[in-house]
């Protein structure tokens, strides 16, 4: 169908009445994953609206990086890489649903350069697929998703979901330009609104507070993974640059200016260890004048701090600190029940960081190439299912009730607005210390868990805020929600497995090799996941 004549969400002209749209498919979220969701459905020929919390193409954590994505050709070495990616996943990820990651993305990325991306191109004249250009990345797809008739919602944080007997049928948030609510009724709503830092202050993440999985579990769905949400990454100090790739030519030094310990393999544990000790600090000493060159074209930004500061990072030592990323470059998220994205909610699919990722990587990190091809792959599974779904429901006439609790009903008279600070710096407090979150015992999970348990009960008693105030409650709530479920699945993995370290039980227990599920808003529920459903997809599958 040529552009003109593909279905299209209208919006209304009139930028000082509530906004109000019918659509087959809704999008929450304008990372990648979103942006594939969208473009996927807009193929198949469905009226399609995306709305993001900030501005689409350049919001999100893949906007301001650099990120490596996995491009394996149908073969043997794609095979090879599956397996050897799932050795190091501590027996949770999944090969056969890995290896439609990787067909899917693969497939994705051909259409980007159909499509007309600019790969950069090898010495030889081939084009150089393993690594998107961000900001370059997320532009073309913006353009992509306009072109197929996508209509876009910047700055429209979405605040709940709308359903009614039928499944989840649209969502409602806030225009924060136009300062009004909007409200899209959808056949199928697809939820790829990222990861969750905890308030972390890191490139990209500002926004990323887990509102999709409050979202989620608000509509009846669950979590898995939650307790592999404790990935940190390598920042100077006292900025948000949390990009890794400058530290392979990195050493790192105490206090005193003696080398850290590397010999274990991991630079973020040795750092970790490192801080618990006294300030540590890194001199990018083993780049080559060639790396130094190739670094400062190829991540600019990296350098703006060392410039601003006058640190030749090359030469002299500088102070770094951990940056917790949360579930961003970790594990966990929605749990899916099948390879189409579905939430188990009827009507609701689930793509990106905004899901778990759990079957690609079980308990590592899903950075350097994972997340970013399965924020491709899942894009398009999530929107394809959502469009072939909206064909057999209706968006138009239904009546629809809000789904929304925390931040927006208080059951107390007495709403306060306020209380918002105070969550979220009782998060930040919780889950971003290196002592409580990165390095684990049961009693200081205990502890953090007790005090977010009671501020849950107080914000559900009193944090209400309407308009644009509820953007600030809201996003309050889905922190302590989303903090919870990670607390709790820690306490109940009492074995330390991949980025889950706890000093108390330093050993992996075989009786754990399963996933953990964690459900429930007032009181969170957590239970081994013996069934997974990783197993049910592949027997589906064969
Ligand atoms: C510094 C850094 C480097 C990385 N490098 C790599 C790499 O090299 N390789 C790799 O595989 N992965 C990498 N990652 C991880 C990768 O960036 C993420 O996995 C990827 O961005 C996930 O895409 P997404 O679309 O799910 O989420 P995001 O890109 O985070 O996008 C989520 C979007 O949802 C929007 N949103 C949030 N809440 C709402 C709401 N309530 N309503 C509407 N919209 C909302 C946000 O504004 C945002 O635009 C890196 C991450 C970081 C932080």
């Amino acid at each position: 169908m040529p552009p003109a004549d593909r279905p299209r969400a209208r919006k209304t002209a009139d930028r000082t009445a509530p906004l109000s749209i019918d659509a087959d498919v809704l999008v929450l979220g304008g990372g990648p994953a979103g942006a594939w969701a969208a473009i996927a459905a807009a193929l198949q020929g469905r009226r399609v609206v995306l709305a993001d919390k900030g501005y689409f193409g350049t919001s999100g954590a893949t906007a301001p990086s650099n990120t490596g994505t996995w491009c394996l050709p149908p073969g043997e070495a794609r095979h090879a890489q599956v397996e050897r990616r799932a050795a190091r996943t501590f027996g949770l990820s999944n090969p056969h649903v890995a290896l439609r990651v990787v067909d899917s993305a693969y497939e994705g990325l051909r259409a980007l350069a159909e499509h007309g991306y600019p790969f950069p191109l090898e010495s030889d004249g081939q084009p150089y697929v393993a690594n998107l250009r961000g900001p370059d990345y997320m532009r073309h797809l913006r353009r992509w998703a306009l072109k197929l008739g996508v209509t876009v919602l910047d700055h429209h944080p979405a605040l709940e979901l709308l359903a009614d007997d039928d499944g989840v049928g649209g969502a409602a948030g806030w225009d924060r330009q136009n300062d009004r609510p909007w409200r899209v009724a959808a056949g199928a709503v697809v939820l790829a609104t990222g990861g969750c830092a905890f308030g972390e202050r890191m490139l990209g993440a500002t926004g990323l507070t887990g509102d999709g999985y409050l979202m989620a579990a608000e509509a009846g769905a669950s979590m898995s993974g939650m307790e592999f949400s404790c990935q940190y990454g390598v920042a100077p100090a006292h900025t948000s640059l949390n990009k890794g790739l400058i530290y392979r030519w990195a050493t790192f030094f105490d206090e005193e200016g003696r080398p850290l310990d590397m010999s274990g393999g991991d630079r973020h544990f040795s750092v970790a260890h490192g801080l618990r000790r006294g300030a540590v600090f890194a001199r990018l000493d083993k780049a080559n004048p060639e790396i130094q060159d190739w670094l400062r074209r190829g991540q600019a930004n990296c350098f703006l701090p060392f410039d601003r500061m006058g640190i030749d990072p090359f030469t002299q030592n500088f102070e770094v600190m951990l940056r917790c990323e949360g579930t961003v470059r970790g594990v966990g998220g929605i749990r899916l029940l099948d390879d189409t994205g579905w939430t188990g909610v009827t009507g609701l699919f689930a793509a990106g960081d905004a899901a778990s990722r759990e079957d690609l990587t079980g308990a590592i990190s899903g950075g350097g190439g994972p997340n970013a091809s399965w924020a491709i792959a899942s894009g398009q599974w999530a929107g394809n299912a959502a469009a072939r779904f909206a064909g057999t429901s209706q968006a138009h006439g239904r009546t629809l009730r809000a789904l929304g609790g925390i931040g927006l009903t208080a059951r107390s008279v007495q709403r306060e607005a306020s209380a918002s600070g105070d969550v979220v710096q009782a998060v930040r407090d919780e889950m971003l210390a290196v002592d409580r979150n990165f390095f684990r015992t049961k009693p200081t999970l205990q502890r953090s868990l007790s005090r977010l348990d009671g501020l849950w009960r107080d914000a559900r008693t009193f944090m209400a805020a309407d308009g644009a105030g509820a953007i600030r409650t809201r996003e309050a709530g889905a922190l302590l929600a989303t903090s919870r479920w990670a607390l709790g699945s820690a306490l109940f993995r009492n074995e330390s497995r991949g980025m889950h370290r706890r000093l108390d039980a330093p050993d992996t227990d075989p009786t754990l090799a399963h996933r953990v599920r964690a459900s429930g808003l007032d009181r969170v529920e957590i239970a081994l996941d013996a069934g997974a459903p990783s197993e049910l997809r592949q027997v589906a599958a064969e």
